[in-house]
């Protein structure tokens, strides 16, 4: 089914969403931004670490270990955003530390994560790096990338110290994977939540549009690309990290929140990551990829990657 084709609930024309990685976000900002969402009505995703250090010589990043941080999270909780995960910690788990790290996020916000999002310096990253693309393509990847990560990611390796594919697979719906330089993800990834036999520890995958920072974040919700998300009846999962460069003098950036109020100001369904993903997964189902859908999205993203640097 493609984008155009799918109706949103309540005769909304769009649907708009973010899933938040929390490297370098201090408390600080982290409310500021967060005010900014509440105040113009968006419900988004935060992605938070559980467990793990915080605030550590001039480490900017924040986990819930500090009480007044995982007070924030709840509260936000309470508002209607969803805590995501980010992995157990900002540095690598090993499986006791990641099952820590789940278990104390179930007890801090009630449930399992629904979404989750690998960190790209954690070595139990799951079918992540080379591992994304398969045959062909991780070949290409590894020259691309001298083969420095050729083995590092071994969160789906069963017997590995860092494995953790089987609590994946009970206790988190969904994962990111490609990110693309398009608003409309959805249509970049139709399919999306897309479950791949070939990587089976992952119940469903979601893809994402390019916002790593503020700088790339605001060229994608341009005025003239929210324009054409509402009017492809589209769906956006940003990927971002609101610790990078979205405030200034103890304030959010005015053109951020110009953008993200010219925004909210439209039709749109602004709710959190899996809310988004559940209703495509009840609309359509979670799509099972064949081989031929896999190489084309594969093939996609990685000359994306290759020629855009997207992540
Ligand atoms: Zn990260």
């Amino acid at each position: 089914m493609s984008g155009e084709a799918l109706k949103w609930p309540d005769g909304k024309r769009f649907a708009f969403t973010v899933f938040d990685d929390p490297d370098s976000q201090p408390l600080e900002e982290s409310k500021l931004v967060y005010g900014c969402l509440m105040d113009l009505g968006l419900r988004t995703t935060m992605g938070v670490w559980p467990v793990g250090p915080y605030r550590k010589g001039n480490s900017r990043s924040e986990s819930c270990e500090n009480p007044a941080y995982l007070q924030h999270a709840q509260e936000l909780q309470k508002a209607g955003f969803e805590i995501g995960f980010h992995g157990a910690a900002l540095n690598t788990s090993n499986r006791e530390r990641t099952q820590a790290g789940l278990d104390a996020f179930r007890g801090y916000f009630g449930s399992d994560p629904a979404a989750m999002a690998n960190h790209f310096d954690n070595d139990e990253g799951i079918y992540f790096g080379p591992n994304r693309v398969s045959g062909i393509r991780r070949w290409i990847y590894n020259a691309a990338t001298l083969g420095k990560q050729a083995t590092r990611f071994n969160g789906h390796t069963a017997g590995h110290p860092y494995y953790w594919g089987d609590l994946c697979e009970q206790r988190i719906r969904y994962c990111r994977n490609f990110v693309y330089r398009d608003i409309n993800t959805l249509a970049r990834c139709p399919l999306m939540p897309y479950h791949d036999p070939e990587r089976p520890l992952v119940r469903a995958w979601y893809a994402s549009s390019e916002g790593a920072n503020a700088a790339l974040f605001m060229a994608t919700l341009s005025e003239p690309n929210q324009d054409r998300l509402e009017s492809e009846g589209g769906a956006c999962i940003m990927y971002t990290h609101f610790g990078k460069g979205f405030c200034e003098d103890g304030k959010v950036k005015t053109e951020f929140r110009r953008l993200m109020q010219r925004l909210s100001e439209k039709n749109g369904w602004f709710v959190p990551v899996s809310t988004l993903l559940d209703y495509l997964a009840a609309r359509k189902g979670v799509h099972s990829l064949t081989g031929r859908e896999r190489a084309r999205m594969e093939w996609s993203w990685l000359w994306e990657k290759l020629s855009a640097g997207s992540s």
